[in-house]
Parts: C-alpha cells; structure tokens; sequence
C-alpha cells in the first residue's frame, strides 16, 4: 500500500482495505451499467441485469416508483457492498436528478472517493460538472471512466481537454483506447503495461489480458493492426509530452483524475477501474468533529448519519437511517449514545446493503455505511458515539429555493399531514415550515420535482391527499443571534416568522430586500441561508 497522507500504512488492514465511494454522472452516462458490473465482478451477482430487474419488480409495487421510472430518476439513494480481491467496497448511490442536489451533497459527505462516469461522446455534462463541484467542495479524489468507447466517441485529447478546461483539474491517462466506434478493439493500460483486449461476442465476460513489454513488445505486432498500433505509439508519446504522469498525493488532494477508457456494458475496462479504486484508494479518511476529529483507527465506535428514509416497506412504518461508521469495530448489539438526545441506544438489528438484499450487520468497520431501522430518533447529522460527547460537523441543510403551501385535502386530516410533513423533513426529502400565524404549512424543496414527490408520498404512504399551492413567500432564511434581539425581531415581524421541524425560527419572504432591511434594522440578529444539521 502507498504511504500518503490519504493512505497510511500503519491502518488496522480490516480498515485500510476498505473504499468507500460514490459514482457521479449526468443520466444516461452509463451509472448503472457500471454499477450492474461492480457487483457483477464483486461476485454481489451472479448475472447482469439481476439489478435492473430488481428495481423494476420494486417499482411496478407502486405509483410513486413508477413515477420514478417514468422520469428517468433514481430518487431513493443506498449503499451496497461486495468484495473485490482483498478488498471491500462500499458503493453509495447519488441520486441521479439535479432537484435533489441536497441529498446528494449530504451523500458525498459519507464517501471517500467518487468516480466519474463521462459518456464519450459527450464529454462533460451539465449533471456532472454540478456534482463535480460538490466534490471538489470537499476536496474529494476522483477516478474518472469513459465510457462507451465501443461507440463513436470524441478524440481522446479533446475529452481530456475538456475536464481539464471545465473542471479545472488535471488528467493522466490510466489507459489509452486503441481505435474508435466499431474499430475500437481495446485498451493499452499504461500503469500496467498490459494490453487489454475487448470481447464483443460476450458482453459478461472480462477482456483479455496480454502483458507486453513496452510499446515495441513483437507481440503488439500480432495483436494489434498496423494503422491502429501506428496511431497508438504516436498518441502516447504525445500524451507523455502533455499529461501529467500519476502523481497520489495529487490525486488524493482532488486536484488531478486518473482517467481510465472502456465500455461498461461490454464489461470492457471496468475491472481496470477497480483495481485502480482499490490500489490508489483512498482508505476511510479522518472524519471531522466538534471538540475533536475523529480517527478511523480509534478502538472506540463512531458514527453519523447521512441519509434518513422512511417507510422503505409501506407495510411497516419504520425508518433506516444510513450511518456511514468513522471510527472502530461495530459489533451487532452494541450499545451507543445518541450524542443529540444523551441517551443509550442498542444498535440490535443494524442492516448492511448487500447488493443481494439486506442482511443484518454482524460487524462493520470503519468505513462501512450500515442502515438503522428506528422510530425517528436518528436524524441526519446526528451522531453516535460509545459515550464520548463528539458531533460531526459539516452536513448542512440549505435553503430552499422554492416554496409553496401545504394543505390537506380533508381540512379534519391537517393534523395527520403535520405529522406526514414531519416525517419528511426529519428525512431531509423538505423543509417543512409552520407559520407563526394561520394555517397550513410552508414546503420548501430545492427542484420543482420534489413537490410531485412528496403529494405521491404523501397519498400513498399516509393515505392522504394533499395540495401545493403558491406560496406568498419566496425565501427562507434561519434565524439566530443574541436572544433579546432575536425576540424583538419576531415580534415585530410575526407575520413572517415560521419554526422549522427542529423548533428552530425561520424567517420568511419574498424579497432580497427584506432581508437586506433586516440586517439594517437588525444588526444584531443573523439570517443563514444554511444551517448545519445536528
Ligand atoms: P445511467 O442513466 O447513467 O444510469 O445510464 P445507464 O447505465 O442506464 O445507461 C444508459 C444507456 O446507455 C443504456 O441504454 C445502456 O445500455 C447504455 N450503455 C451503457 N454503457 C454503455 C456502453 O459501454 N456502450 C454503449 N454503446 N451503450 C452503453
């Protein structure tokens, strides 16, 4: 293992070999397919498409999935983990819709890497540039894919032209395609020196592996036609002349990509990427905290929770909450305290997302991302500790950016839509405001989509209808500040002033200006477009 920063050689092994990471793409690059592959070289299954299929059998189960299907977008997010050589991966999925680029961000802060998937004909697009700034917020190692080369796709210079133009970092090749669209026969892998050979007649099957040695290897005569090898010599040598080579530390600090070619559906370069996943890592990083950060290695259990969902069985009402583990060896049983309400809690039938199904989580380590099923006492931001008063930090909840006003269909049932409500933003899916003064509720989301979510959830997990109306207000901001100030801000505004489910005041408006006349009249009160999670 390299000794960086990132990757320490002095880990417990059952924790340095962990990688825990996430995919990011703009739809239809090819997420799922590789994800399908991941599992399918993790030995997770057994046959391509069990995945899809899957979901599909999950979805005909109700409108609200098949609205999910309908649009395109993948709006529940989970973990999977499957082992890789000696490795254990842990994938989280992002969802894929740019209105939910909340729960996105709340996901990428559970991960230590993400790879990014590019369509080669396409280069970088709007979905993945968005979520590549989310990633490089938190400085976060990308390993990039490009796929489908099996396809007409754009000169390799231009791709690797365009990330570094678009997304401001650099890029080394990992590997180099040798021919495009229907020429495309393969790989060189540079870092290996190994030529990899795609099979079209069998899309399952892993390409063919010759090791060379260097670019003048005879047997590169044989396997590669003359023009295509020609072309490949002189690409390289341009590419050494231009590119970066591999740096780590570089890597690591997000600021360079290694970029690996291939195509996902004809499993072609995808176990490349996973061996480049599991030697370069990163190892589950040091997490960080109030009063004190927390260390992977540390004997004692530490965790957060990222992501909360509800109702993932409509039968029963409860919610898992997703933990990804910072420090520690879980073991099922254990006892932890919950940091935000001072109190034990016993951990008796954690969940780990094997890409089979769920099973119960005997152990995990750090790294591991396990799935509580609770009543609603774990949040997100909350975390869990064996006693020690620590709180990770860095999880924040936004503003939203566009609200409406919730009521119920039958006015008798406002009390049960407060609860559903609730429900919803403890899951982080909306901010849920109730005004100071009248009734209904304010739903702040982030996208347009989010409200259509919600109404179908709502009818079908709580059997109540619900309508979104127009909102007077247009922005919300928290409020916070030295207390007597604070008070007679309300006060004087309470026409405007709202409590979040947490009980924390909120302002609302609809005009930049009032806001800024806030902060003039007001100097001593705060308003916070975000507020941490916790
Ligand atoms: P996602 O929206 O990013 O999850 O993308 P999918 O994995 O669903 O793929 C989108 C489409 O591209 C599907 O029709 C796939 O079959 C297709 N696809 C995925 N990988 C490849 C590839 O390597 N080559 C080609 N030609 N098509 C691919």
């Amino acid at each position: 293992m390299l000794d960086t920063p990132k990757n320490r050689a002095d880990l417990p092994p059952e924790i340095a070999r962990r990688r825990t990471f996430a995919i990011i793409s703009h739809p239809d690059a090819g997420k799922t397919t590789l994800t399908e592959k991941f599992l399918l070289f993790g030995g997770a299954i057994q046959m391509a498409g069990q995945v899809r299929a899957k979901g599909e059998a999950r979805r005909t189960r109700s409108d609200f999935m098949a609205m999910e299907k309908d649009r395109g977008i993948s709006v529940s997010a989970s973990a999977m983990s499957f082992d890789f050589k000696e490795f254990r991966f842990n994938l989280v999925d992002t969802p894929g819709h740019s209105d939910f680029s909340e729960d996105t961000y709340r996901t990428l802060t559970a991960v230590d890497a993400a790879v990014m998937v590019i369509d080669g004909a396409k280069g970088v697009e709007s979905q993945t540039q968005k979520l590549f700034e989310v990633c490089r917020m938190r400085d976060l190692p990308i390993l990039t894919f490009c796929n489908k080369m099996d396809r007409e796709s754009r000169d390799v210079f231009e791709i690797i032209d365009e990330i570094q133009e678009n997304l401001a970092i650099d890029v080394t090749p990992a590997s180099w395609p040798i021919g495009v669209g229907r020429d495309f026969i393969g790989c060189y892998d540079i870092l290996r020196d190994r030529l990899e050979l795609m099979d079209r007649a069998d899309r399952n099957r892993v390409a063919e592996s010759v090791e060379i040695n260097g670019l003048d290897d005879p047997k590169l005569i044989e396997l590669v036609p003359g023009e295509l090898l020609e072309k490949l010599r002189e690409d390289l040598e341009m590419a050494r002349e231009l590119l970066p080579p591999l740096d780590i530390a570089a890597m690591h600090e997000g600021s360079l990509t290694p970029i690996w070619f291939g195509s996902a559906i004809n499993s072609f370069g995808v176990k490349e990427l996973m061996d480049g996943i599991a030697q370069y890592g990163p190892q589950p990083q040091i997490q960080s905290a109030e009063p004190r950060q927390i260390l992977p290695e540390e004997k004692k259990v530490s965790g957060f929770v990222f992501k909360v969902q509800a109702n993932m069985d409509p039968k029963h009402r409860d919610r898992v909450a997703f933990v990804r583990i910072a420090s520690g060896h879980f073991n099922r049983g254990m006892k932890l305290t919950h940091v935000r309400l001072k109190k034990p809690m016993a951990i008796s039938n954690p969940v780990m997302f094997l890409a089979s199904d769920r099973e119960l989580a005997e152990e995990a380590w750090a790294g591991d991302i396990i799935g509580i099923p609770n009543h609603g006492q774990l949040r997100i931001g909350d975390t869990l500790t064996e006693g020690e008063a620590i709180r990770v930090t860095g999880i924040p909840s936004f503003a939203p950016e566009l609200l409406q006003t919730a009521r119920a269909g039958d006015p008798l049932k406002a009390k049960h839509l407060e609860k559903a409500l609730m429900q919803f933003a403890e899951e982080g899916a909306a901010k849920v405001f109730k005004p100071a003064i009248g009734s209904g509720f304010v739903v702040g989301v982030v996208g347009q989509l989010q409200f259509e979510v919600l109404a179908s959830r709502i009818e079908l997990e709580y059997g109540l209808p619900v309508r979104f109306e127009a909102s007077q207000f247009t922005s919300a901001r928290w409020v916070s500040g030295d207390k007597q100030a604070v008070d007679k801000f309300t006060e004087s505004n309470k026409q405007h002033i709202a409590t979040d489910h947490d009980g924390d005041t909120v302002y609302l408006t609809r005009l930049q200006w009032d806001i800024d006349r806030v902060e003039r009249d007001h100097p001593q009160v705060k308003l916070t477009a975000t507020k941490e999670m916790m």
